[in-house]
């Protein structure tokens, strides 16, 4: 229920589970929803009833994440499925259900306070949509969003409420911080965040790694995964299961212009700066705040790091290429994240090849997004109308709902205090 941890850290687990082995031997037989419940039984223990688990599996792992075959060695994992079209609804859901269930003998409403750019606070609204005893407030700034993200952010009702701030990003987190730090809002509200470092979003997305291993046809082969990064959570997430026992042999953490984790894992120096916009906009992150778990996981060694983790950068142009090349090679539509993890994984494969390593190996390229999120990008590059999804052209449709303030924390306190009187 805590984000972070009193002293400012990130909670981690103690020590990390294993798998049984009649688990991984077994993975065939098991569906997504099993393997989703076997992960999490061995992180919850009897925290959470057996059923309860069963229920809170069933209700979040509600879409699948398939492996889809580029060749006969290269392959994406498509986590886009769920209701906003990203892997992190993988994380919202879960969280959502968990919260749900630890709130539910609680008098009071929790009331959660979500500063977004854009796709957290889409994924996170549509993981609480409806959930009892929790009110949500996302706060975005106004203008500074795409139009896709916008109706996603403010055409949900019931329990989220999208305040529209006039005002940055910044300005929009520098609220919700400060009304963490407000006695009266503390008071007469019962608040808490749902950030993405809160580790009831990571253990899930271990989920979809071992899900992947699953469906790869051609067993016995080494294993190499690409994940386009940004924050460090998702292939955090992909370590932990691999620290669980999962077979894969190297994770490649797959950046933008915003390179600072490549520059750290070639140099050993942590250089965090103010981030710059890319088209790959969900990984432009200047300080990426799951580093010191990546740390932590290695016994904050960076030779160990380096066994396990390749990293490589690449510019806009480059993505477009990549976006171009996936197209004509393959007639797959990658979106511009996952163009970046395509990118990665072929410079891993032609340092492989020049190094005389073996290339015989499953490759298997992280999709993060749904290419209609990037439309405008996407269309342009490969000269072609992509088609929306559903879910997508019905969201497009529906009316705005927003409340507008301006970025001052007493206008915002006011209304926040206004809606429990
Ligand atoms: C959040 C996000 C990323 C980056 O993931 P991290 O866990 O922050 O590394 C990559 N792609 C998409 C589409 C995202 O939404």
């Amino acid at each position: 229920m805590h984000g972070l941890a009193a002293d400012g850290g990130l909670f981690l687990p103690e020590r990390i589970p294993s798998f049984s082995k009649s688990f991984l031997e077994n993975l065939r037989a098991l569906s997504f929803k099993e393997i989703g419940y076997q992960t999490a039984k061995l992180f919850v223990g009897d925290e959470i009833s057996e059923s309860k688990l069963h229920e809170i599996i069933e209700r979040s792992i509600d879409f699948p994440a398939p492996v889809v075959d580029l060749d006969n060695q290269l392959h994406v994992l498509e986590l886009f499925h769920g209701p906003t079209l990203a892997f992190k609804d993988f994380g919202a859901q879960f969280m959502a259900r968990t919260m749900e269930h630890f709130v539910k003998d609680d008098n009071r409403e929790l009331v959660i306070l979500v500063a977004t750019s854009g796709d957290t606070g889409s994924a996170v609204a549509h993981g609480f949509y409806g959930v009892e005893g929790i009110k949500v407030f996302l706060l975005y700034p106004s203008g500074k969003v795409s139009a896709i993200q916008e109706k996603q952010l403010t055409t949900l009702d019931k329990n989220i409420v999208a305040l529209e701030i006039h005002g940055t990003f910044d300005d929009c987190q520098h609220l919700v911080k400060s009304a963490f730090t407000d006695d009266d809002l503390k008071e007469k509200l019962n608040l808490s965040s749902a950030n993405s470092i809160n580790i009831a979003r990571l253990i899930p997305q271990s989920f979809y790694y071992i899900n992947a291993v699953k469906q790869l046809k051609s067993s016995g082969r080494e294993i190499i995964v690409s994940v386009p990064s940004g924050n460090l959570g998702n292939i955090t997430a992909g370590l932990i299961a691999k620290h669980m026992g999962l077979p894969i042999a190297k994770f490649i953490a797959a950046t933008n212009s915003n390179d600072v984790f490549t520059n750290y894992l070639s140099s050993g120096k942590f250089e965090p700066r103010k981030s710059v916009q890319t088209y790959s906009n969900a990984m432009d992150v200047g300080n990426p705040s799951n580093l010191e778990r990546v740390r932590s996981l290695f016994g904050d060694n960076l030779e160990n790091m380096e066994s396990e983790i390749a990293s490589f950068s690449f510019n806009d142009d480059e993505t477009v290429d990549g976006i171009k090349e996936v197209y004509d090679k393959f007639g797959y539509v990658i979106d511009p994240h996952g163009s970046v993890g395509y990118l990665a994984m072929k410079k891993y494969r032609m340092r492989s090849l020049s190094l005389q390593h073996k290339t015989n190996y499953d490759a298997v390229v992280v999709e993060t997004a749904h290419p209609a999120k990037f439309k405008d990008v996407v269309d342009n590059t490969i000269n072609r109308e992509i088609e929306m999804p559903e879910r997508l052209a019905e969201c497009m449709k529906k009316k705005k709902h927003s409340i507008i303030l301006d970025s001052k924390f007493e206008t915002f306190k006011d209304y926040l205090l206004g809606t429990v009187e």
